[in-house]
């Protein structure tokens, strides 16, 4: 767990990963530390986290963009990781249930809301919301996820402290 903003509660990022970010040059910004209604923005060109309230779910997924910003520019390995979210789509492990609804969603869409998959209109995979999404769905937690995915998110992710 890292206590990286004093408006935020500690998160469950490896102490190496946070060092890593603010090498990189991130800076993370909370608009209205009063609040946790939720909502963020990374602006990948200034480096920035930019969260809107305190809500550790924003937190999470924000810092999850910035941290695959610098992994997705090799595209084998953002190729391996859609290819592992359209297997987890398929996946029938009730243990990981929560995170293979949200990847069934990521390449189906969901009809209730018109949401049409994580896919542009040309058909590029928008594996950017794909990561994040994941990472804020299972709250920073791999163990939440299968072991052919799991890898891209530990060494971000704290695995310490896990309650399975
Ligand atoms: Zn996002």
């Amino acid at each position: 767990m890292v206590k990286l903003h004093p408006d935020l509660p500690p998160l469950p990022l490896r102490p190496r990963a946070w060092q890593w970010l603010q090498w990189y040059g991130v800076r993370v910004v909370v608009k209205d530390p009063h609040s946790t209604r939720g909502g963020g923005l990374w602006w990948p060109d200034k480096k920035l986290v930019e969260l809107e309230t305190a809500q550790e779910e924003a937190a999470i997924h924000e810092l999850a963009h910035a941290w695959w910003e610098e992994q997705r520019k090799n595209p084998s390995v953002r190729a391996t990781f859609s290819q592992m979210v359209k297997r987890l789509s398929q996946e029938t492990d009730p243990r990981f249930r929560r995170a293979a609804e949200i990847a069934y969603v990521y390449e189906h869409g969901d009809p209730n809301t018109g949401f049409k998959g994580m896919f542009q209109p040309d058909g590029t995979i928008i594996d950017w919301e794909q990561y994040a999404g994941l990472a804020s769905a299972v709250m920073g937690r791999p163990a939440l996820l299968p072991p052919y995915i799991r890898g891209f998110y530990t060494e971000l992710f704290d695995y310490s402290d896990e309650g399975n």
